[in-house]
Protein backbone atom coordinates (compact mmCIF):
# COMPACT_ATOMS: atom_id res chain seq x y z
CA UNK A 1 0.00 0.00 0.00
CA UNK A 2 1.41 3.75 -0.62
CA UNK A 3 0.23 5.68 2.67
CA UNK A 4 -1.15 8.87 1.91
CA UNK A 5 0.73 11.79 2.92
CA UNK A 6 2.17 15.18 1.48
CA UNK A 7 4.67 13.34 -1.26
CA UNK A 8 2.42 11.53 -2.51
CA UNK A 9 3.58 12.38 -5.99
CA UNK A 10 7.16 10.86 -5.13
CA UNK A 11 6.30 7.78 -3.63
CA UNK A 12 3.35 7.37 -6.98
CA UNK A 13 6.95 7.84 -9.00
CA UNK A 14 8.90 5.30 -6.89
CA UNK A 15 6.15 2.56 -6.90
CA UNK A 16 6.02 2.61 -11.08
CA UNK A 17 9.38 1.27 -11.50
CA UNK A 18 9.04 -1.30 -8.60
CA UNK A 19 5.38 -2.86 -10.33
CA UNK A 20 7.91 -5.00 -12.62
CA UNK A 21 8.73 -7.46 -9.44
CA UNK A 22 8.32 -10.62 -12.28
CA UNK A 23 10.62 -9.13 -14.80
CA UNK A 24 13.74 -11.04 -13.59
CA UNK A 25 16.38 -12.04 -15.84
CA UNK A 26 14.67 -10.66 -18.70
CA UNK A 27 11.04 -12.42 -18.33
CA UNK A 28 8.35 -9.97 -19.85
CA UNK A 29 5.93 -8.95 -16.96
CA UNK A 30 3.52 -6.69 -19.29
CA UNK A 31 0.44 -7.78 -17.75
CA UNK A 32 0.15 -4.90 -14.76
CA UNK A 33 1.93 -2.49 -17.35
CA UNK A 34 -0.96 -2.89 -19.35
CA UNK A 35 -3.86 -2.70 -16.79
CA UNK A 36 -1.84 0.45 -15.99
CA UNK A 37 -1.95 2.14 -19.22
CA UNK A 38 -5.69 1.14 -19.57
CA UNK A 39 -6.02 3.07 -16.78
CA UNK A 40 -4.50 6.18 -17.18
CA UNK A 41 -6.29 6.63 -20.34
CA UNK A 42 -9.44 6.65 -18.52
CA UNK A 43 -8.26 9.21 -15.94
CA UNK A 44 -7.38 11.16 -18.59
CA UNK A 45 -10.56 10.69 -20.37
CA UNK A 46 -12.53 12.05 -17.27
CA UNK A 47 -13.99 8.63 -16.94
CA UNK A 48 -15.30 7.90 -13.21
CA UNK A 49 -12.73 6.15 -11.28
CA UNK A 50 -13.86 2.44 -10.77
CA UNK A 51 -14.63 0.21 -13.48
CA UNK A 52 -16.44 -2.79 -13.37
CA UNK A 53 -14.09 -5.90 -14.76
CA UNK A 54 -16.38 -7.33 -17.20
CA UNK A 55 -15.89 -4.02 -19.07
CA UNK A 56 -12.23 -4.00 -19.90
CA UNK A 57 -11.54 -7.75 -19.54
CA UNK A 58 -12.10 -7.94 -23.49
CA UNK A 59 -9.90 -5.38 -24.17
CA UNK A 60 -7.27 -6.37 -21.97
CA UNK A 61 -7.31 -9.57 -23.25
CA UNK A 62 -7.01 -8.21 -26.79
CA UNK A 63 -4.00 -6.09 -25.60
CA UNK A 64 -1.93 -8.77 -23.84
CA UNK A 65 -3.00 -10.87 -27.26
CA UNK A 66 -1.01 -8.25 -29.30
CA UNK A 67 1.13 -6.87 -27.53
CA UNK A 68 2.19 -9.38 -23.95
CA UNK A 69 3.94 -12.31 -24.04
CA UNK A 70 3.14 -15.05 -26.58
CA UNK A 71 1.32 -17.90 -24.21
CA UNK A 72 0.37 -21.55 -24.74
CA UNK A 73 -2.88 -21.05 -23.87
CA UNK A 74 -5.26 -18.16 -22.97
CA UNK A 75 -4.28 -14.69 -21.50
CA UNK A 76 -5.58 -14.07 -18.11
CA UNK A 77 -6.58 -10.58 -17.97
CA UNK A 78 -8.00 -11.18 -14.40
CA UNK A 79 -4.78 -11.94 -13.02
CA UNK A 80 -3.50 -7.94 -13.43
CA UNK A 81 -6.68 -6.90 -12.55
CA UNK A 82 -6.52 -8.94 -8.87
CA UNK A 83 -3.10 -8.43 -8.29
CA UNK A 84 -2.23 -5.04 -8.90
CA UNK A 85 -3.93 -4.17 -5.81
CA UNK A 86 -0.49 -5.73 -3.86
CA UNK A 87 1.27 -2.83 -5.45
CA UNK A 88 -0.71 -0.16 -4.02
CA UNK A 89 -1.96 1.00 -7.39
CA UNK A 90 -5.50 -0.22 -7.64
CA UNK A 91 -7.93 -1.33 -5.27
CA UNK A 92 -11.12 -3.25 -5.83
CA UNK A 93 -13.51 -2.12 -3.32
CA UNK A 94 -15.14 -5.27 -1.41
CA UNK A 95 -12.95 -7.61 -3.10
CA UNK A 96 -12.02 -9.67 -0.19
CA UNK A 97 -15.76 -10.60 -0.13
CA UNK A 98 -15.93 -12.25 -3.28
CA UNK A 99 -16.17 -15.57 -3.69
CA UNK A 100 -12.22 -17.29 -4.01
CA UNK A 101 -13.50 -20.84 -4.40
CA UNK A 102 -11.46 -23.22 -2.45
CA UNK A 103 -7.71 -22.54 -1.80
CA UNK A 104 -7.71 -20.02 -4.56
CA UNK A 105 -5.94 -16.68 -4.22
CA UNK A 106 -8.37 -15.09 -6.70
CA UNK A 107 -11.89 -14.75 -6.88
CA UNK A 108 -13.76 -16.95 -9.46
CA UNK A 109 -14.11 -15.27 -12.40
CA UNK A 110 -17.94 -15.45 -12.09
CA UNK A 111 -17.14 -13.06 -9.07
CA UNK A 112 -14.76 -11.16 -10.88
CA UNK A 113 -17.11 -10.63 -13.66
CA UNK A 114 -20.46 -9.73 -11.81
CA UNK A 115 -19.08 -7.28 -9.24
CA UNK A 116 -15.67 -6.65 -9.26
CA UNK A 117 -14.81 -3.42 -9.67
CA UNK A 118 -11.15 -2.09 -9.81
CA UNK A 119 -9.40 1.49 -10.36
CA UNK A 120 -7.14 3.76 -9.05
CA UNK A 121 -6.87 4.44 -4.61
CA UNK A 122 -8.64 7.41 -4.45
CA UNK A 123 -6.20 9.96 -3.36
CA UNK A 124 -4.03 8.79 -6.77
CA UNK A 125 -6.79 9.35 -8.98
CA UNK A 126 -7.59 12.52 -7.43
CA UNK A 127 -3.53 13.47 -7.84
CA UNK A 128 -3.51 12.18 -11.35
CA UNK A 129 -6.74 13.63 -12.56
CA UNK A 130 -5.33 16.92 -11.04
CA UNK A 131 -1.88 16.78 -12.74
CA UNK A 132 -1.97 15.84 -16.55
CA UNK A 133 1.67 15.99 -16.49
CA UNK A 134 2.31 13.58 -13.83
CA UNK A 135 0.07 11.52 -15.65
CA UNK A 136 2.19 11.88 -18.87
CA UNK A 137 5.18 10.58 -17.04
CA UNK A 138 3.99 7.51 -15.70
CA UNK A 139 2.52 6.84 -18.50
CA UNK A 140 5.62 7.02 -20.56
CA UNK A 141 8.26 5.55 -17.83
CA UNK A 142 5.65 2.46 -18.39
CA UNK A 143 6.32 2.51 -22.09
CA UNK A 144 9.50 2.85 -21.63
CA UNK A 145 10.04 0.29 -18.92
CA UNK A 146 8.27 -2.80 -20.62
CA UNK A 147 8.13 -2.00 -24.27
CA UNK A 148 10.32 -1.26 -27.10
CA UNK A 149 9.85 2.18 -29.12
CA UNK A 150 7.43 0.40 -32.10
CA UNK A 151 5.06 -0.26 -29.99
CA UNK A 152 4.44 2.90 -28.49
CA UNK A 153 2.51 4.78 -30.51
CA UNK A 154 0.22 1.95 -31.54
CA UNK A 155 -0.02 1.60 -27.51
CA UNK A 156 -0.68 4.81 -26.63
CA UNK A 157 -3.81 4.72 -29.45
CA UNK A 158 -4.89 1.46 -28.38
CA UNK A 159 -5.62 2.49 -24.71
CA UNK A 160 -7.07 6.41 -25.93
CA UNK A 161 -3.89 8.08 -24.44
CA UNK A 162 -3.11 11.36 -25.25
CA UNK A 163 0.70 11.87 -24.68
CA UNK A 164 0.69 15.63 -26.99
CA UNK A 165 3.75 14.41 -28.49
CA UNK A 166 5.43 12.06 -30.50
CA UNK A 167 6.42 9.19 -28.72
CA UNK A 168 8.47 7.58 -30.95
CA UNK A 169 10.40 10.73 -31.61
CA UNK A 170 11.81 9.78 -27.64
CA UNK A 171 13.42 6.84 -28.88
CA UNK A 172 15.91 8.16 -30.97
CA UNK A 173 19.07 6.99 -28.96
CA UNK A 174 21.67 5.14 -29.56
CA UNK A 175 22.54 6.85 -32.95
CA UNK A 176 26.29 4.65 -32.70
CA UNK A 177 24.68 1.66 -32.67
CA UNK A 178 22.40 2.37 -35.58
CA UNK A 179 25.50 3.22 -37.69
CA UNK A 180 27.22 -0.01 -36.32
CA UNK A 181 24.27 -2.33 -37.16
CA UNK A 182 23.42 -0.70 -40.51
CA UNK A 183 26.94 -0.77 -41.89
CA UNK A 184 27.05 -4.32 -41.04
CA UNK A 185 24.70 -5.66 -42.80
CA UNK A 186 25.22 -3.23 -45.78
CA UNK A 187 22.20 -0.56 -45.22
CA UNK A 188 20.07 -3.56 -46.44
CA UNK A 189 16.90 -5.28 -44.99
CA UNK A 190 17.83 -8.74 -43.34
CA UNK A 191 14.54 -10.28 -43.98
CA UNK A 192 13.48 -8.69 -47.74
CA UNK A 193 16.62 -6.92 -49.01
CA UNK A 194 15.14 -3.66 -49.24
CA UNK A 195 18.16 -1.27 -49.50
CA UNK A 196 16.44 2.32 -51.27
CA UNK A 197 18.83 5.18 -50.98
CA UNK A 198 17.34 8.61 -51.41
CA UNK A 199 19.06 11.81 -52.71
CA UNK A 200 22.82 9.99 -52.30
CA UNK A 201 21.69 8.95 -48.58
CA UNK A 202 21.56 4.93 -47.63
CA UNK A 203 20.55 5.04 -44.29
CA UNK A 204 17.07 6.01 -44.75
CA UNK A 205 13.79 3.60 -44.39
CA UNK A 206 16.30 0.74 -42.82
CA UNK A 207 16.22 0.53 -38.95
CA UNK A 208 18.71 -1.02 -36.54
CA UNK A 209 16.62 -3.47 -34.43
CA UNK A 210 17.36 -4.90 -30.89
CA UNK A 211 16.65 -8.52 -30.86
CA UNK A 212 16.43 -8.79 -27.29
CA UNK A 213 14.61 -5.77 -26.07
CA UNK A 214 16.81 -2.72 -24.86
CA UNK A 215 14.35 -2.61 -22.05
CA UNK A 216 14.81 -6.10 -21.22
CA UNK A 217 18.46 -5.80 -20.83
CA UNK A 218 19.39 -6.29 -24.57
CA UNK A 219 22.87 -4.67 -25.22
CA UNK A 220 23.07 -2.13 -28.36
CA UNK A 221 25.92 -4.08 -29.99
CA UNK A 222 25.87 -5.75 -33.52
CA UNK A 223 25.04 -9.14 -31.86
CA UNK A 224 21.76 -8.09 -30.88
CA UNK A 225 21.44 -5.90 -33.58
CA UNK A 226 19.60 -6.57 -36.79
CA UNK A 227 19.23 -4.05 -39.96
CA UNK A 228 15.65 -3.83 -40.91
CA UNK A 229 12.89 -2.16 -43.40
CA UNK A 230 10.70 -0.51 -41.00
CA UNK A 231 7.83 -3.06 -41.85
CA UNK A 232 10.12 -5.85 -40.66
CA UNK A 233 11.50 -4.45 -37.80
CA UNK A 234 7.59 -3.69 -36.23
CA UNK A 235 7.00 -7.74 -37.30
CA UNK A 236 9.82 -8.76 -35.48
CA UNK A 237 9.03 -6.58 -32.45
CA UNK A 238 5.15 -7.77 -32.24
CA UNK A 239 7.06 -11.48 -32.71
CA UNK A 240 5.17 -11.51 -36.31
CA UNK A 241 8.96 -12.40 -37.26
CA UNK A 242 11.47 -14.57 -35.42
CA UNK A 243 14.80 -16.07 -36.17
CA UNK A 244 15.69 -19.80 -36.24
CA UNK A 245 18.38 -21.11 -34.57
CA UNK A 246 20.27 -21.62 -38.21
CA UNK A 247 19.63 -17.86 -38.58
CA UNK A 248 16.57 -18.50 -40.80
CA UNK A 249 13.61 -16.05 -41.17
CA UNK A 250 9.92 -17.84 -38.96
CA UNK A 251 6.43 -16.47 -40.04
CA UNK A 252 4.46 -16.72 -37.10
CA UNK A 253 1.22 -19.24 -38.40
CA UNK A 254 -0.53 -16.64 -36.49
CA UNK A 255 -0.17 -14.15 -38.77
CA UNK A 256 -3.01 -14.37 -41.46
CA UNK A 257 -3.78 -12.07 -44.28
CA UNK A 258 -4.62 -11.60 -48.62
CA UNK A 259 -1.76 -12.34 -51.31
CA UNK A 260 -0.04 -8.74 -49.88
CA UNK A 261 0.80 -10.16 -46.77
CA UNK A 262 2.21 -13.08 -48.64
CA UNK A 263 4.24 -10.83 -50.46
CA UNK A 264 5.25 -8.93 -47.90
CA UNK A 265 5.87 -12.21 -44.79
CA UNK A 266 5.18 -15.62 -46.16
CA UNK A 267 7.63 -15.61 -48.73
CA UNK A 268 10.42 -14.97 -46.44
CA UNK A 269 9.56 -18.04 -43.92
CA UNK A 270 12.71 -20.20 -43.55
CA UNK A 271 14.30 -18.10 -46.04
CA UNK A 272 18.33 -17.86 -44.58
CA UNK A 273 19.25 -13.79 -42.83
CA UNK A 274 20.53 -11.79 -44.99
CA UNK A 275 23.58 -10.23 -43.67
CA UNK A 276 26.19 -9.42 -41.85
CA UNK A 277 28.34 -8.75 -44.17
CA UNK A 278 31.25 -10.67 -44.05
CA UNK A 279 33.61 -9.76 -41.24
CA UNK A 280 30.51 -8.63 -39.25
CA UNK A 281 29.27 -10.75 -36.19
CA UNK A 282 26.15 -12.30 -36.87
CA UNK A 283 23.43 -12.15 -33.87
CA UNK A 284 24.14 -14.30 -30.73
CA UNK A 285 21.93 -16.68 -29.77
CA UNK A 286 21.24 -16.49 -26.56
CA UNK A 287 19.53 -13.01 -27.82
CA UNK A 288 17.36 -15.48 -30.32
CA UNK A 289 16.41 -17.93 -27.48
CA UNK A 290 15.37 -14.72 -25.76
CA UNK A 291 13.03 -13.44 -28.50
CA UNK A 292 11.91 -16.40 -29.12
CA UNK A 293 10.51 -17.22 -25.66
CA UNK A 294 9.03 -13.64 -24.95
CA UNK A 295 8.42 -12.13 -28.09
CA UNK A 296 7.79 -14.58 -31.20
CA UNK A 297 4.46 -15.91 -31.52
CA UNK A 298 5.25 -19.44 -31.76
CA UNK A 299 4.26 -21.83 -33.40
CA UNK A 300 5.69 -20.97 -36.77
CA UNK A 301 4.27 -22.00 -39.73
CA UNK A 302 5.10 -25.31 -40.80
CA UNK A 303 7.81 -25.76 -43.07
CA UNK A 304 7.04 -27.38 -46.17
ZN1 LIG B 1 12.17 -5.68 -44.99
Amino acid sequence: MIPPGPDLEQRLLDAIPKIRTAKNDGVRAPHKPLLLLLALGRVQRGERRLVPFSEVEKKLEGLLNTYGRPLRGDQQPELPFWHLQTDGLWEIPGGEKLDKGKGEKRPLMTEMRLKAKGGFPEDIDELLRMKPELLRQIAHMLLDEHFPASYHDDLVTAVGLDLSEAVSQRAKRDPVFREQVLNAYGYKCAVCGLAPILDGMSTVLVEAAHLRWHSHGGPSTIENGICLCPLHHKGLDLGVIGISGDSRVLISSRLHGDEVTEKSFGQYHLQSLRGPVHGHAPVRMEYVKWHTEEVFKNPARPSL
